[in-house]
């Protein structure tokens, strides 16, 4: 997750009021923000040819972590399948960072370099369908991060007892700003190796299981993890610090989970107690909800880091110092945002939401935050109850800006509005209100799980499914919520001596059903146009109609 929308909104959270009917971005508006998009934005976020004439198999990432020198340097073997001819590829990895050379079958590769792209040139043409692979070795000082996860790199700290603390982070900037590598959402390997050398004495935690540790005898000890899964390039992780282990397990939907918690010696009776009641109603809440755990193979972990969390795949990022809430703060307002902690619950949601499913284009980053802002919701309904949950949603809404589209710019990596997390979330409850059958809405979302497991998914795919599978025109509903900044505003007006209602909204041919009540009695739908219609509520009139506001996010107009 990308905390700077998060940390934003906590502050301006004072300043929100509710904004309704500003100006829609335009078409020719869109287009002035597109051209300022660089030659070096399309090659890092556009499918070039160069990029998709092969499809990443599998990567042995080989780092050493020289904490003294704020250095890294080792090696990335790339195994791929060419999905046509070709004989020049595209990798990625940040320009501060050496090339040092790139090895095929025993020899070195001529390459070139253009901002934070490689361009390998083959001897030969590798042939469509074929499986090849090659090796890059590099080094150099890579981008301290100085504001994780908000900005990206390496963090490197110190823990209280004065031991080196170091950690990666990237989402969105790539992971190609600490290794090499196909850096574009759409491609995953089916599973990775991780060896992460570390200074004597320190230990690295990484993603998926630990296979190896080998004392390299030259003052560093080696760490080789192993992900059988497919993981977005992102949530690869390293984790270097002085840790300490405990392990738990949870019977599952697939069986037996482990958990392995690693922390910092002086974190460890505080994190056994913050873990203890936070994870496992997480884990029962989402498998009932969203379909098993995704990756079982891999475990269930949480490590301890010097920065406040990060969805990375099968070893969760923790940092929010074993508190309740969002660094102590209930993100909702309501009082049912600091009954548990935040980090835990909503990094653990991207396991299913980011992790699992991943946005093909970072445009489409909603899919992955707004779903995992979604189980928030979910989490507090499983534990205190659907109405606990829809208030918990209400109050997510003092964090929406409405200020630009949730979807961002596609082929440039640049993701649109924070409100993906606090809009899309309440988009989300309004589509299951709207469908109304909360069993349906329950297997549409494990069918999210399922249909699109372990798969990289667009806009579309998203969408359709949930269209398909509710039975009800939901298109112009995610178009208006997504699209665009502006909320649709429900007008109620008195024509030809009748109340009618109507949509004023963007998108095109936009209908929503909506819940309605008259004199505070049982709510039903009308599901207006954007032509007046007349309500069809017995006795209904402008003064006595009331919208259901704990579950619609709308304006509201009476003429
Ligand atoms: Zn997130």
């Amino acid at each position: 997750m990308n905390y700077s929308q998060l940390i934003k909104r906590t502050y301006k959270i004072a300043l929100f009021a509710a904004v309704v009917c500003l100006p829609a971005i335009s078409r020719a508006q869109l287009l002035e923000i597109k051209e300022k998009y660089t030659h070096a934005d399309t090659l890092r976020g556009a499918l070039s040819p160069l990029r998709i004439c092969y499809d990443i198999n599998y990567y042995h990432l080989d780092v050493k972590f020289n904490i003294d020198q704020k250095a890294i340097s080792g090696s990335n073997q790339f195994k791929f399948t060419a999905t046509q001819d070709f004989t020049k590829l595209q990798f990625d990895l940040f320009a501060n960072l050496n090339v040092d050379k790139v090895v095929y079958k025993g020899k070195t590769l001529p390459y070139t370099r253009e901002a934070n792209a490689v361009f390998v040139t083959f001897p030969q043409t590798i042939t469509k369908g074929s499986k090849d692979e090659f090796t890059v070795y590099y080094s150099g000082n890579p981008t301290i991060a100085k504001h994780a996860p908000w900005d990206g790199g390496v963090v490197f700290k110190k823990d209280s007892l004065g031991k080196p603390w170091v950690a990666t982070a990237c989402e969105g900037v790539g992971a190609s700003i600490w290794w090499p590598n196909k850096d574009h959402l759409s491609d995953e390997v089916d599973s990775m190796m991780i060896s992460i050398s570390v200074p004597k004495g320190l230990k690295d935690v990484s993603n998926g299981r630990l296979r190896k540790v080998t004392d390299l005898k030259n003052s560093y000890t080696r760490f080789d993890w192993f992900v059988a899964n497919p993981i977005n390039n992102y949530d690869v992780a390293a984790n270097i610090g002085d840790y300490v282990h405990f392990g738990d397990s949870y019977m599952g939907e697939k069986g037996k989970l482990t958990m392995d918690y690693w922390v910092l010696p002086a974190s460890l009776e505080k994190a056994k107690k913050q873990f203890a009641t936070n994870v496992k109603p997480m884990l029962k809440a989402f498998e009932h909800w969203f379909g098993p755990y995704p990756f079982y193979e891999d475990g269930y972990k949480l490590v301890e880091t010097p920065h406040l969390g990060m969805e990375h795949q099968s070893a969760t990022a923790y940092g929010n110092h074993f508190l309740n809430g969002y660094l102590g703060y209930d993100m909702s307002g309501t009082g049912w945002g600091d009954k548990w902690d935040y980090i835990i619950v909503h990094e653990s949601g991207h396991e299913w939401f980011g992790n699992n499913i991943t946005g093909k284009d970072l445009a489409d980053m909603w899919i992955h935050e707004s779903f995992t802002c979604y189980s928030e919701s979910l989490f507090v309904e499983d534990n205190w109850g659907k109405k606990a949950g829809q208030e918990y949603n209400k109050g997510l809404r003092k964090g929406i800006s409405n200020d630009s589209p949730i979807v961002g710019v596609y082929n440039v990596n640049k993701e649109g509005s924070g409100d993906m997390y606090p809009k899309g979330a309440v988009l989300l409850n309004m589509v299951r209100t709207i469908i109304n059958d909360d069993e349906k809405w329950r297997n549409i979302l494990r069918g999210l799980g399922s249909t699109f497991y372990h798969q990289t998914v667009s806009y579309d795919q998203v969408v359709n499914y949930i269209n398909e599978k509710s039975g009800k025109n939901l298109l112009p509903v995610f178009d208006q919520y997504l699209h665009y900044k502006t909320l649709p505003t429900l007008e109620f007006g008195v024509r030809d001596g009748k109340l009618q209602s109507r949509w004023i909204a963007d998108a095109k041919n936009f209908t929503m059903p909506v819940l309605v009540r008259i004199n505070g009695g049982e709510y039903k739908f009308i599901i207006p146009t954007t032509q007046f219609t007349p309500v069809e509520l017995e006795a209904a009139t402008k003064e006595n109609i009331e919208v259901d506001t704990l579950n619609y996010y709308v304006g509201l107009l009476k003429d």
